[in-house]
């Protein structure tokens, strides 16, 4: 007579459920570690990359997946050539992911010197502890690029919107001249979103996104993901499945949900940046307003070349940085004083938020090299959220006049 199972065995070995022949509209979770196969060949095939499928969540999900996939949709919606992406547990995780794929001991780096913090203390302390030399430079200035490149140049980084100054980077002329030199072009376009800019149209080998902003896009959920040509990407993978920064599936869901309302979030945070901008450029006690969209910044003439899709009015991103006069006292003053807008690190959700630049992102420079970067100790940075134009125009100007 066969065993009747125990009552921890029919605990664990509950029945299956039904694979549905419909198909979910909502993306499915595939929250697991492990997946069982037909038999031992075909663990060992899938293992060893010589079939498709899936075996483990550190190396590859299928929620995971989908999300990438739809962010290597939208970056590529434009290019005859295939893209693909590759998710990863953060932008740290997925910028890590593409530097340590494109570099070996002795490479060497071209990168912009206005560079997201982590990014900058990635190249400068980490990778140059392996042997991988990084020059940072002007990256609007062509010619320092040009002059930078060495035999060993694997790399040229680049952010598409760097930060707090909205200086935009000439990504076909970059391109050129990474190309030119054998290198790859890399952007951080988290600034931007696919939605934008797409820099793999513009000539850029990989596009990487901290998808903590404005993919996620609520404040809920980290994560990062890179695209580009298949090849380029199957070396990342192999970083990523070695190193262990793989997305979880339920942050994966959130983002590929997240990318549905992609295009409506930015387009209207993106609307109301604009009109923001240059209300508050208005303002008697405002020395500086950095925001793409206004034709007096430095960069405007790039981002009407490079940002070419959707309205007028809706196409230079969301993040505006206001400078009032009186210094970096005045800048906390201005933070303290906003009332709907909320002091908090991170950007692109649907709340509109702040960070006084010179003691959050850029606390390490001092005021020498503030005044390098071309940032004034007042300036504050706004991320433009989802409310109603009207009500944090008022919020800010409020602020602005208790200074
Ligand atoms: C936030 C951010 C990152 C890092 O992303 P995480 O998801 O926080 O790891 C990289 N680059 C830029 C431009 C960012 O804003």
């Amino acid at each position: 007579m066969q065993r009747k199972p125990g009552e921890n065995t029919r605990a664990v070995h509950l029945p299956d459920p039904p694979q549905p022949v419909e198909r979910a509209v909502g993306q499915a979770v595939w929250r697991s570690a492990t997946f069982e196969f037909d038999d031992a060949q075909s663990y060992a095939d899938v293992l060893g990359d010589r079939r498709r499928g899936y075996s483990y969540s550190r190396i590859d999900n299928p929620t995971v997946d989908a999300f990438a996939a739809g962010v290597a949709a939208l970056e590529g919606a434009n290019l005859d050539h295939e893209v693909r992406g590759q998710a990863f547990a953060s932008g740290m995780a997925a910028i890590t992911g593409a530097l340590m794929a494109l570099t070996r001991q002795g490479a060497h780096v071209v990168a912009s010197n206005a560079l997201y913090g982590g990014t900058y203390s990635l190249l400068n302390g980490l990778l140059a502890r392996f042997g991988v030399e990084t020059d940072f430079v002007d990256i609007t200035d062509l010619d320092q690029v040009r002059s930078a490149m060495r035999p060993t140049t694997a790399v040229v980084y680049a952010e598409t919107l760097a930060n707090p100054t909205m200086v935009v980077a000439d990504l076909p002329e970059l391109a050129e001249i990474a190309h030119d030199a054998g290198a790859r072009l890399v952007v951080d376009s988290t600034f931007a979103s696919p939605v934008v800019c797409r820099p793999l149209e513009h000539g850029a080998d990989l596009v990487i996104h901290s998808a903590t902003k404005y993919i996620g896009g609520h404040s809920d959920v980290t994560g990062g993901v890179v695209a580009g040509r298949q090849e380029l990407v199957d070396t990342i993978r192999a970083v990523r499945v070695d190193t262990g920064g793989s997305l979880a599936p339920d942050d994966a869901f959130l983002l590929r949900r997240g990318l549905e309302t992609l295009p409506l979030r930015v387009r209207r945070q993106n609307a109301t940046a604009m009109v923001y901008a240059a209300t508050i450029a208005r303002h008697a006690g405002v020395t500086r307003v950095d925001y793409p969209g206004l034709t007096e910044h430095p960069g405007h003439d790039v981002a009407r070349r490079l940002f070419d899709s959707g309205p007028e009015g809706t196409r230079f991103g969301a993040i505006v940085t206001v400078t009032p006069e009186g210094g970096y006292d005045a800048g906390m003053r201005f933070a303290d004083g906003l009332g709907l807008v909320k002091v908090a690190a991170s950007l692109g959700g649907t709340h509109t938020m702040v960070s006084h630049v010179a003691s959050t992102t850029h606390r390490q420079l001092d005021e020498t090299q503030l005044k390098a970067a071309g940032i004034d100790p007042g300036a504050v940075r706004i991320s433009v959220g989802l409310e109603d134009a009207e009500d944090l125009i008022a919020d800010t100007l409020r602020s602005l006049d208790q200074i």
